[in-house]
């Protein structure tokens, strides 16, 4: 939370939905403006915290950074700076909306309703699917909508990857990716790529990467559909693992096989407008229209900001301009109707942002059998044998913005639960032999033990309160 001395009014002046540049720089604006807004960040729906900077690597055209920031550093200063002013947190998803009355309303996933006299819709946009027939079938088995976050995963290491698009996303994908596979193929399905000047000339120019110009992928496959032997598949039970994809040449209509063990999706974003549907005006793409070249929507004191809103530029920085945008105009808008309640903040000046304090990897020296929250394969093996309470495993992997957000909720729940469980993280690009050992695919995966016994895991990022339950529900349970 931020400033936990701002009083809560009854209704809220201005309520910002969503945390990517767009949310926390309206947020920033609305703190400094004395508005004590509330920003609810988005958790489940519509992508994670910190919106699709979270899913990027190197951010190299964010002004201010001349040597380039990790997107989710980037997000997290953010959001720092708008909870130094004193913005407001609230980590859930808003599940519906009331506009077409004063106060507006917004109900959210924690069951409460929250009356608003202001509201800036920054809900960002969501990746999008191919919706092969297969791809059910291989989710998180080969296919993935984020490099980003599990190009570490071991079944992936030394082994041909793919990745579909041809925008910047497809571009800084297939890059990142040479990194663990033998050969990335790129899928396009134009004769050009669509990706900035930059980012296309550093894929055309990597001899690691293979283009494939006017080509569609039409379906994935297991190695037995293919005719080769599979080396990783551990067991008959277990579900298989990509081996191949069908490509069709889309000038001839020929199609071919290409083996690969990994399937990236980078081919562009849909809105998240699917709360504002029959209630504010989209375009045919799914788009927020608001007034051209303005935050201000059709209903008064609602705005939009970012990507939910722009289907055009739809970078960070342009994102964080619109922020800022809508705040000032909801400012004046709530000054002009005189419906602000000002709230003062205290002290004027507020302290300055205290850097993080990183986790040591545990080795002899420095394990500690009772501390809440270790990281590496020594405090793994020596807790895995030792602990005699519940035990969280989780699975990270250093750029994954998913991972970022879920390690402070997992810490959470154990300082919450005040020692009556434990945590180790595990970094799989340090430690691939314990990842394979588990059979993580990408990351995060939180893996829950109690006696050497696995009880729960869960794949990407869930609400603390899911972690909660199952570790009370252990507590609760004779062993
Ligand atoms: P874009 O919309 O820019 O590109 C999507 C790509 O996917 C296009 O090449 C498109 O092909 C292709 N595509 C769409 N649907 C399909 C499909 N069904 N099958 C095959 N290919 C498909 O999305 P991005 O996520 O790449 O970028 C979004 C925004 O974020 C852009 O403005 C981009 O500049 C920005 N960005 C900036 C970065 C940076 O500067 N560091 C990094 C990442 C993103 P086609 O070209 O034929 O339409």
């Amino acid at each position: 939370m931020g400033d936990a001395s701002a009083a809560t009014p009854p209704v809220e002046n201005l309520v910002v939905i969503g945390s990517g540049p767009a949310g926390y720089t309206a947020a920033l604006y609305a703190a400094r403006a004395n508005l004590s807004p509330l920003l609810i960040t988005g958790f489940q729906s519509g992508g994670i915290p910190g919106g699709q900077l979270m899913t990027t690597t190197h951010v190299e055209n964010y002004p201010g950074f001349p040597d380039g920031i990790l997107g989710p550093e980037l997000m997290d200063r953010m959001k720092a700076q708008a909870l130094r002013w004193g913005t407001r947190l609230l980590e859930c998803d808003v599940e519906r909306v009331e506009l077409g009355q004063r106060p507006l309303r917004l109900f959210t996933s924690e069951g409460a309703t929250i009356e608003t006299q202001a509201v800036i819709l920054a809900t960002g946009a969501s990746a999008n699917r191919l919706n092969l027939p297969q791809e059910g079938r291989f989710w998180s088995r080969g296919i993935s909508a984020c490099a980003i976050c599990d190009g570490a995963t071991p079944q992936f290491r030394q082994e041909e990857l793919a990745v579909v698009g041809g925008g910047d996303s497809a571009c800084e994908e297939a890059v990142y990716l040479t990194k663990y596979g033998s050969r990335v193929h790129l899928i396009v399905r134009g004769d050009r790529l669509r990706a900035s000047a930059a980012m296309a000339d550093r894929v055309l120019a990597n001899p690691s990467i293979t283009v494939h110009w006017n080509r569609e992928v039409v379906d994935v496959h297991a190695a037995d559909e293919t005719g080769v032997s599979d080396p990783d598949q551990a067991g008959e039970d277990e579900a298989p693992w990509l081996a191949a994809l069908t490509l069709r040449d889309r000038s001839s209509g020929a199609s071919e096989r290409l083996a690969v063990r990994g399937l990236f999706y980078a081919i562009g974003h849909t809105p998240n407008t699917a709360l504002v549907r029959g209630q504010l005006e989209l375009d045919g793409r799914g788009y927020l229209v608001t007034r051209p070249g303005r935050p201000e929507t059709g209903i008064e004191g609602v705005f939009a900001a970012g990507d939910v809103a722009d289907a055009e530029w739809r970078q960070g920085i342009t994102a964080a301009a619109s922020g800022c945008q809508a705040a000032l105009a909801a400012e004046r808008w709530l000054a002009h109707h005189d419906l602000a309640i000002p709230v003062e903040r205290q002290p004027v000046d507020p302290e300055p942002v205290r850097q993080p304090v990183r986790t040591a990897v545990s080795d002899a020296a420095n394990f500690d059998p009772e501390a809440l929250w270790q990281k590496g394969s020594y405090a793994l093996r020596r807790l895995y044998h030792e602990c005699p309470r519940p035990l969280l495993v989780v699975y990270t992997s250093p750029s994954c913005g998913p991972c970022h957000v879920l390690k402070p909720q997992l810490k959470r729940v154990l300082e919450e639960l005040g020692g009556r469980a434990q945590g180790v993280e595990i970094d799989i690009e340090a430690d691939p032999e314990i990842a394979q050992q588990a059979g993580v695919s990408g990351t995060p995966t939180v893996h829950l033990f109690l006696n050497r016994e696995l009880r729960q895991q869960w794949r990407g990022v869930k609400q603390r309160r899911e972690f909660m339950a199952a570790i009370e529900g252990l507590l609760t349970v004779p062993a």
